[in-house]
């Protein structure tokens, strides 16, 4: 994965804008890019695109959209960032929040309105942090949908999604300007393909073990639930390029994977009054500060798994979810109509899940906090049959990356920017402050949404010159 002088380099073909990566950010940025009438192309090591779009619950935070004007939401740009910020401990950079919040939700629109993507209000719940409901996703809350949906957006608007197209090679000027990229093919044949602009929308480097045991040492060892072909290029490409980078500690990580099945299973659960128990049967920790950070938590209790407890209420708010269903399908839910029957069936001793359960039961009768100081106000007691899943922490993507400036273009250690590079989604450095306790839930689609079609709209307006 090297940069490499483009002097004296032919190429096979001229695109004026090229792009890596076909996951939600690589496709929206082409939208966008095609809709100012520019001629792109987007190159994506995998012969069908998924990324780890495809993998995700295609969750997309966003403000001011018209979804939430119609189903009486109250939100703004302000309030948005306030979230994020606050997530985050202040430790993030505010113009960045401004820039992705500002164009989220014209972003929504413009998908939804011009682009026919089907994308709804999720309700019922708030995610950890945040104050409005803002989360707009497919039906099925699946990213497979929204993957499908983009693609057959970028077919409509006649874009070539390029597939077994990996980019091994990028070759630039004496300025670090890019001139094209080599693409090696599945039969390992190479062709070189030149452009005016690049985009990197190819993700950060949960996939490289290498950079995670340099960035990320703790995660090293856990499942990486990410899309195994985000490598950390950009960062590699960037870097050489004089790119800076920040927060590369950064991650998103999950404290409910289901195990061993390897299935999420949604954090809605704990948010409206699940808990999770250790294999002693006791509580660890307030499960409403937020997953990313429960991921580290679950991985330090014996046998680094936690099972998620809940009642028939709360399985019916999930049981919509295509994850839920196929976890349902797994045998990954365990359905006891006793205490005592779901002691024996999750091997826990009786006296401490008997203790646990009247507990939470008293804490949400009176509205009162626990020791770890989450609020019960919200919650309603647990009746049987109660519910249980066996879960994991696992790594879901990492949130550092290249510094980008509000046109999403790459940001130099001089404080400049490159000349014709830009990064959005996992590429580029997210919102979600130095470690794993940043994330706000949607940080991630965030970045690859609403950055996606701020690169797509400046490489566009770079190349239209
Ligand atoms: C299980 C799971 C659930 C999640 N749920 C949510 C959610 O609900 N909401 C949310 O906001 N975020 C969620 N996330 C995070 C979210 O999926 C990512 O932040 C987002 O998909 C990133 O989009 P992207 O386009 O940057 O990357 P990707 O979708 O991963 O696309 C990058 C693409 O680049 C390709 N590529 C990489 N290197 C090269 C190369 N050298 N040449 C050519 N192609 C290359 C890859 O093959 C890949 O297809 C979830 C993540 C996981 C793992």
């Amino acid at each position: 994965m090297s940069v490499v002088s483009a002097e004296g380099v032919h190429f096979d073909a001229e695109i004026s804008l090229l792009i890596v990566g076909a996951g939600a950010s690589g496709l929206v940025a082409a939208l966008a890019a095609r809709d100012a009438g520019v001629e792109v192309v987007v190159l994506e090591r995998d012969l069908v695109p998924s990324g780890s779009t495809a993998l995700s619950s295609g969750m997309i935070p966003a403000c001011e959209t018209r979804i939430q004007q119609e189903n009486n939401v109250t939100d703004s740009v302000q309030i948005m960032a306030a979230d994020i910020i606050k997530k985050a401990r202040g430790d993030t950079d505010p113009s960045m929040v401004d820039v992705m919040c500002r164009n989220s939700g014209p972003a929504i629109d413009w998908l939804t309105e011009h682009h026919g993507l089907d994308l709804t209000l999720v309700e019922g719940f708030l995610y950890p942090g945040h104050s409005q409901l803002r989360m707009h996703a497919p039906p099925s809350r699946s990213g497979a949908d929204l993957m499908r949906g983009l693609v057959s957006a970028a077919e409509r608007a006649e874009i070539d999604i390029l597939g077994g197209a990996h980019v091994t090679q990028i070759f630039a000027d004496a300025e670090a300007c890019i001139k094209g990229v080599k693409i090696t093919r599945p039969d390992d044949t190479t062709e070189l393909i030149g452009c005016s602009a690049l985009i990197l929308a190819c993700n950060g480097f949960g996939g490289n073990a290498n950079m995670l045991r340099t960035h990320i040492p703790d995660m090293r060892d856990a499942l990486y639930f990410g899309h195994p072909g985000n490598q950390g290029d950009a960062i590699t490409w960037g870097q050489s390029l004089g790119g800076a980078t920040q927060h590369l500690g950064s991650y998103q990580g999950h404290g409910s994977v289901a195990h061993p099945h390897g299935i999420l299973i949604s954090w809605a659960l704990m948010m409206e009054g699940g808990v999770q128990i250790n294999r002693e049967g006791v509580r660890f920790s307030n499960e409403l500060d937020g997953y990313s950070e429960q991921a580290r938590r679950v991985l330090s209790q014996p046998g680094g798994i936690a099972w998620n407890l809940f009642d028939g209420r709360l399985r019916d708010l999930v049981s919509g979810f295509e994850d839920f269903k196929q976890a349902e399908a797994h045998g990954a839910v365990l359905k006891a109509g006793t205490v005592e029957e779901l002691g024996a069936k999750i091997n826990v001793p009786l006296t401490e899940l008997r203790a646990t359960l009247d507990r939470i039961n008293h804490l949400a009768s009176t509205g009162e906090k626990d020791e770890f100081d989450r609020d019960f106000t919200t919650s309603s007691t647990l009746i049987p049959p109660y519910y249980a899943v066996k879960v994991t922490g696992s790594l879901f993507h990492t949130q550092g990356g290249l510094k980008v400036d509000s046109n999403a273009r790459i940001v130099t250690e001089e404080g400049g920017v490159l000349p014709n590079l830009f990064a959005s989604g996992g590429a580029a450095c997210g919102v979600s402050g130095p470690e794993d306790w940043g994330y706000l839930s949607g940080n991630g689609l965030l970045s690859a949404v609403a950055l996606g079609r701020v690169a797509g709209q400046s490489a566009a307006k770079l190349v239209g010159k």
